[in-house]
């Protein structure tokens, strides 16, 4: 029978790609979205479609309709974005999440939240597993998503203890792809388009830190995956690809793949930037015995270039 799922946030960068993949495998999808960081042009595809509703709708206002699912995505993720109006961005996560849990709680739906690597902060294990707690300021200038995200996730594991709902919790590692915004200020976009443009390459810091990045069809997969574990499998659960780049090699790859005349620069490191960041993929190994990332960074990137040449 067709699912009816309901995906905030539905107009960003993964909640588009999302969309499409849910309205494919034949559900009926309503993309809720205030347009804060997504935009209308990555779901102006799916309009035609008459299992695809479109809201234009803010989460941390209630929201009520008969769903099977939830995808809670909703959530600047690129810290100039959660970073702009940082009451906004705490206000999102989690008023969101209890709005969102109310909803899925009255309707006997699942629900997934899209969280995120940075509850573990600027991380002192490594590689991150997801019994490590995490080293977050909880005052810098990151707090609002890290700690709005954390919030978010104990206020879904509370709703599961205490009212039963079937939660699933989707600690999603950096991610990239086709959608994401050309001014989304994230290190892939950002890198790109200076590359693309021959603009100076920015680098925060000297390059040494590490991200683990993941190409967004790979994600889009485990989330599903995710949502239809059984009911006893909450999470939360580490979704990313664990080969980890320096930030330099990133900028030399992403130079040499778009033979780029750019220079690669060094800028002041943000505070609070995390040094390292690789997930431990054991517990997802267990849960998701069928998923593991299939795009490696460079057929990924080079997808991601060709995306952005299209846009520029
Ligand atoms: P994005 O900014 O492209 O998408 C977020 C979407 O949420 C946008 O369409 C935005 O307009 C919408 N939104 C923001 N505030 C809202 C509100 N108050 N009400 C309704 N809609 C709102 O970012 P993304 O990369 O697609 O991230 C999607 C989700 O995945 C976020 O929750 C993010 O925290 C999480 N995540 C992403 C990554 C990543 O690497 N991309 C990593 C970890 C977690
Ligand atoms: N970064 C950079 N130049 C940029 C954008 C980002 O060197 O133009 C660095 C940033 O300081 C961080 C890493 O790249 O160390 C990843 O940044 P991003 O904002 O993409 O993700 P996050 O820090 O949230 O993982």
């Amino acid at each position: 029978m067709r699912k009816r799922i309901l995906v905030t946030g539905g107009a960003g960068f993964i909640g588009s790609h999302l969309c499409e993949r849910l309205l494919a495998d034949g559900n009926e999808v309503i993309c809720l979205d205030n347009y804060f960081s997504g935009s209308k042009q990555n779901i102006v595809h799916l309009l035609n479609n008459p299992y695809f509703e479109l809201v234009r709708h803010d989460v941390t206002v209630p929201y009520y309709a008969e769903v099977d699912e939830i995808y809670n995505l909703a959530c600047p993720a690129s810290p100039i974005y959660y970073q702009q109006n940082p009451i906004k961005t705490i206000k999102t996560s989690v008023m969101g999440a209890i709005n969102m849990l109310g909803l899925a709680k009255r309707v006997k739906a699942k629900i997934l939240q899209a969280s995120t690597s940075e509850v573990y902060g600027d991380p002192e294990i490594h590689p991150q597993p997801e019994h490590y707690w995490g080293n977050v300021n909880p005052i810098g200038p990151r707090a609002c998503y890290d700690e709005g995200k954390r919030c978010a996730e104990t206020l879904f594991v509370n709703y599961h203890m205490q009212n039963n709902v079937n939660i699933k919790i989707a600690r999603i590692f950096n991610t990239y792809g086709p959608r994401m915004s050309l001014t989304d200020g994230r290190v892939i976009s950002n890198f790109i388009v200076q590359a693309l443009t021959n603009q100076n390459i920015t680098i925060y810091g000297d390059g040494s830190q590490t991200r683990s990045f993941m190409y967004i069809d790979d994600l889009i997969d485990a989330l599903i995956m995710l949502m239809n574990t059984p009911e006893n499998v909450t999470g939360p659960i580490n979704i990313g690809n664990p080969e980890e780049y320096r930030i330099i090699d990133l900028a030399n790859k992403i130079v040499e793949f778009t033979e780029s005349k750019s220079v690669v620069t060094f800028k002041p490191a943000p505070p609070d930037d995390p040094k390292q960041r690789k997930p431990d993929m054991e517990n997802a190994n267990k849960i998701l015995p069928m998923w593991k990332p299939m795009v490696n960074i460079d057929t990924g990137l080079r997808k991601t270039i060709e995306y952005f040449k299209q846009q520029l």
